[in-house]
């Protein structure tokens, strides 16, 4: 079953749940409209090298399409509906204004220098200017893609309009129009949720063992805010491997060693002095197996699969990465009573502050840090308690749960327009 299929998936297992319209699905089972674009670039030594460009809008009917753009040599048509779908319905959960969508880009931006990635942005834009738009779609960062870049895709949008229109990319650079807080958004929200559910739970944070799979955007900025918080993040891994030590990780630490060096190791710096400590080098598939009390992947899709969910010792999972576990892994890991707090409430922190940098953007009025922070606690945590009171009242999974909350909303504007019962003669 390739990804966009799973991704259904989750919508037909929400319908058995929930009473709503049957043109619902059938809304719902297609994307609105998919864009695929070749998008030439002139190479630093004079060759012309062509890259594959998507860009897929799969519902607005709450509001404007939002959705990242992802750069990765595996970035395809099919994933690309899969994060669109996913988009979705995460903006339906969180209870934005939004549609879903998302963008790919089929290269590894690791091998580009700083001015083909620039160029390559630049025309990436300009294949799909007349696809989006501030109250059309709207863009923003996701995997290997970061401020810088959509700073250039909102110039890029900038020069074509002939006019100034901040609120067509959110994740900009601050000085671009850019939304204090977004950078972290996406760790912060995360957060805030591992926060509560310890809280339930009757835990403190030095009780609570964690590892984070994925040490970019999301998974640094979760580790970080839990570490700061008092939680002992044991593990952390990036795409080169993972480091893991029992006496707990310094994530800023870390960070400014790998900035510096390109190599993920354990640290710890005093003023100018890294020095490493003890530890043990795992793999990525040792960091999914260890026992610890919140396993947080941060990475790519498909991480938890039917192959390796037996192993999986963790008491709780929280998806911070988009699709981390597999339809056929939830099964085994209900299961084994593990929950997990899925993507689309767990990650929607970064779109949820991406929806207030659009509005800063629109009223040209700009908010304090503190007032994004504690706009996004107040909307993260309201709409994950709703969840978990649909989950214990239904008897499902948090999962199922998050889609029942979210299709309620999506399936609410859908049948406002009118529905089979309301036009058959
Ligand atoms: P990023 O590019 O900043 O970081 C990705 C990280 O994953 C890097 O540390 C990379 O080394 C690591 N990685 C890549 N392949 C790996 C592998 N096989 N095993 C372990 N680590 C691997 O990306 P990001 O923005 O942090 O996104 C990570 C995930 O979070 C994605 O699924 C993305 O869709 C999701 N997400 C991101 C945001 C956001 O605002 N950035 C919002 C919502 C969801």
């Amino acid at each position: 079953m390739n990804i966009f299929e799973e991704a259904s998936k989750r919508l037909e297992k929400a319908l058995q749940h929930i009473e709503v319209s049957d043109d619902v699905f059938e809304k719902l089972r297609h994307p609105k409209a998919s864009l695929e674009v070749s998008i030439p670039v002139r190479m630093d030594n004079g060759e012309l090298r062509t890259f594959g460009g998507f860009r897929v809008i799969y519902d607005d009917t709450r509001g404007p399409a939002k959705g990242g753009i992802r750069y990765h040599p595996s970035a395809s048509l099919d994933e690309v509906k899969a994060l669109a779908f996913w988009m979705t319905f995460k903006c339906a959960a969180a209870n934005i204004p939004f549609g879903g969508a998302k963008g790919g880009v089929v290269v590894d931006p690791k091998k580009l220098s700083k001015a083909e990635l620039e160029r390559l942005s630049r025309g990436y834009i300009d294949a799909i200017a007349d696809f989006i738009g501030p109250d059309r779609d709207i863009p923003a960062p996701d995997v290997y893609t970061n401020a810088m870049i959509m700073g250039w895709m909102a110039d890029q949008y900038n020069i074509i309009k002939r006019a100034k229109v901040p609120a067509v990319i959110t994740g900009k650079p601050l000085e671009l129009g850019g939304s204090l807080g977004r950078e972290e958004a996406t760790g912060r929200g995360a957060y805030y949720i591992i926060r509560e559910m310890i809280k339930n739970e009757g835990k403190s944070p030095s009780d609570v063992k964690i590892a984070v799979q994925g040490f970019g955007n999301a998974g640094y900025n979760v580790a970080d805010l839990l570490y700061n918080d008092g939680f002992k993040i044991v593990a952390i891994s990036d795409s080169q491997g993972g480091i893991y030590s029992e006496d707990g990780l310094v994530p800023k630490d870390i960070k400014r060693f790998k900035n510096e060096t390109k190599k993920l190791e354990a640290v710890y710096c005093e003023e100018s002095v890294c020095r490493i400590q003890e530890h043990e080098n795992i793999t990525n598939t040792d960091l999914l197996e260890l026992d610890v009390d919140v396993l947080i992947p941060a990475a790519l899709e498909n991480q938890i699969t039917s192959t390796n969910a037996s192993r999986i010792k963790a008491k709780t999972i929280v998806e911070v990465a988009n699709g981390p576990v597999t339809n056929e892994a939830d099964e085994i890991l209900k299961e084994k009573g593990i929950p997990v707090v899925p993507d689309i409430i767990a990650n929607s922190g970064g779109v949820i502050v991406s929806y207030f940098e659009w509005v800063q953007n629109r009223n040209g009025y700009y908010w304090t840090l503190d007032k994004v922070n504690a706009m996004l606690e107040k909307m993260i945590t309201s709409e994950y308690k709703k969840i978990v009171d649909i989950a214990s009242s239904k008897k499902i999974n948090l999962r199922t749960a998050a889609y029942v909350h979210a299709l309620s909303r999506i399936a609410g504007a859908i049948e406002a327009k009118g529905t089979r019962d309301f036009f058959k003669k």
